[in-house]
């Protein structure tokens, strides 16, 4: 059983927040207070000589309450273009928070494509590498306006964890609407069990993670545990935790037990490509 004192010493810390957490339930728009204080985290850790990475999603959300629509946009291009209005929105607001405390953050935008092509992957790698250099803050998100069917993740827990992958990050952090893995769905199910620790992602824990009931964001917890097994096999521990307080983070990374951890399996033959769909692309 992995210690969780261990998570203190993680250096690469990806985290990745959901449209659900970002947005007020009632209206859609953006909960301020929250991202004020998300920023005030990461910069701390980032203070604390951390490499941090933030997968921000939020930019289908954003546009949409700009559009003033009450219904999520069904339709590829409304999609489209609500996140091209609600990624620029979307930064505009990170840009001035972090502002606030000198920390620069940067815009990286990335389809299935950018990993599958060699080349576009390797620059990818190669931005991050020197943007860590530097002491910036990458957030990052799926380039909605572009990606089609074939080439889309579709959702940001499946695109975190690639990213964790690419850049060999330690330690991967999903902030959710839930508090973590359960053994059935508490909504619906009072006598669901909450899971604090996976030691290995086996059938049956794959066969719990039933769809989830975020009106919001768009990743269910099956999409969690598939994250889960990218990230963990390749070497980084994972953690599910609610996204409702972003502290959390901090109690996270003190080794508080918060969340469900699913303990990394370093394999050496780890190769990133295996864990994404290519047959469509080609
Ligand atoms: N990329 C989408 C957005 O920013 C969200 C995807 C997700 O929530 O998983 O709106």
């Amino acid at each position: 059983m992995l210690n969780r004192q261990e998570l203190k010493d993680k250096k690469r810390i990806v985290i990745k927040i959901g449209s659900s957490s970002l947005t007020h339930t009632e209206t859609g728009s953006i909960n301020l207070l929250k991202m004020e204080k998300l920023v005030r985290v990461l910069t701390d850790l980032q203070n604390q000589g951390k490499d941090v990475i933030l997968v921000s999603s939020g930019a289908i959300a954003v546009g949409r309450e700009a559009f003033g629509l009450r219904e999520k946009p069904k339709e590829k291009p409304m999609k489209q273009a609500c996140a091209a209005v609600g990624q620029a929105r979307l930064m505009m607001v990170y840009q001035k928070l972090f502002a606030e405390y000198n920390q620069i953050p940067a815009q990286i935008l990335m389809t299935k494509y950018t990993m599958i092509d060699d080349i576009s992957r390797e620059n990818a790698q190669n931005t991050f590498e020197e943007l860590f250099k530097m002491g910036v803050i990458p957030i990052v998100n799926e380039n909605d306006t572009v990606a089609t069917d074939e080439i889309e993740f579709g959702d940001n827990d499946t695109l975190s964890a690639i990213v964790t992958a690419l850049v060999h990050g330690d330690l991967l952090i999903l902030l959710s609407d839930i508090d973590g893995l359960y053994t059935d769905d508490p909504h619906k199910n009072p006598e669901a069990k909450f899971i604090d620790y996976v030691e290995v992602i086996d059938d049956s824990l794959i066969e719990m993670g039933k769809g989830s009931n975020s009106l919001v964001g768009t990743g269910g917890m099956s999409t969690k545990i598939s994250a889960a097994r990218i990230a963990t096999d390749s070497g980084a521990d994972m953690v599910i935790a609610n996204g409702d307080d972003v502290y959390v983070i901090n109690e996270i990374i003190e080794g508080n037990n918060v969340g469900t951890l699913f303990k990394a399996h370093k394999g050496s033959d780890f190769v990133l490509l295996d864990y994404i769909s290519t047959n469509q692309y080609h």
